[in-house]
């Protein structure tokens, strides 16, 4: 990696570079892979400056965090993409402000959501996350229920529902983090097979995007090597 690790443009370029250097590598064209930036703990001020260099879409994990910078940046025009786990008594903020929710993970949400976005007349795009790893910590449906799971919300006519997502067990053990992805994207081509139109795969991280996209990944979702080390308050 080249650039200037010191300025967000410097890690923004080297993010980017290696992006396109693991398409490369997995023999993938890198216009298949996109770049959500996770803005999660900074500040308004740095996601306007994010915003300058060109980037529309940030994702975060607390309904709060969206409302205050949507807020502060409403001039922006930004489009905010909910990451984190979701309480069904959020539904309405999430419903107001957001453009998409990757963190999708049971009917009670969908319910609660669906309301929500019928009562403002608008549709939202979705994804299912997926629970591939063992950790406790992370939440996600587990994939033997995802074909039941799509079939249930076909009843939600305000959820585009557009893939799937996933957060990898966080392990130095390589064939781990592999196999996590690997599941999401075998469960993305049964439910093609029977006859869910699943495009889009949301995974890798910071550490682990280059062997996302070597299975499968079409959106990856960097927070700290593009905005730096993170400082959580709790
Ligand atoms: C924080 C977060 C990320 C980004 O993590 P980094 O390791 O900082 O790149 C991606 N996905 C989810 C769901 C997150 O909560």
């Amino acid at each position: 990696m080249t650039g200037d690790l010191t300025t967000l443009a410097g890690r923004l370029a080297a993010v980017r570079a290696g992006i396109d250097a693991a398409c490369h590598e997995a023999g993938r064209d890198p216009a298949e892979v996109t770049l959500l930036p996770v803005s999660k703990t900074f500040a308004p001020e740095v996601v306007a400056e994010a915003a300058s260099l060109g980037l529309r879409r940030f994702g975060e994990n607390k309904v709060q965090e969206i409302q205050l910078k949507a807020a502060a940046l409403a001039a922006e025009r930004l489009e905010w993409v909910v990451i984190g786990h979701l309480q069904t008594n959020k539904a309405k903020a999430v419903a107001a402000l957001a453009s998409e929710v990757q963190s999708l993970d049971r009917l009670d949400l969908a319910v609660a959501l669906d309301k929500a976005l019928q009562a403002q007349g608008r549709g939202i795009d979705v994804l299912v996350q997926l629970k591939t790893s063992h950790e406790d910590s992370k939440s996600g449906l587990a994939p033997d229920d995802l074909m039941g799971f799509l079939g249930e919300l076909r009843a939600f006519s305000s959820l585009r529902v557009r893939g799937l997502m996933t957060i990898a067990e966080h392990s130095d053990d390589e064939a781990v983090v592999r196999a996590n992805f690997r599941t999401v994207y075998q469960c993305r081509n049964r439910a093609r097979d029977a006859g869910f139109e699943l495009t889009r795969l949301s995974m890798g991280m910071s550490g682990d995007y280059a062997l996302a996209i070597a299975e499968g990944s079409t959106e990856v979702r960097i927070g700290s090597s593009i905005f730096g080390a993170r400082n959580y308050k709790h």
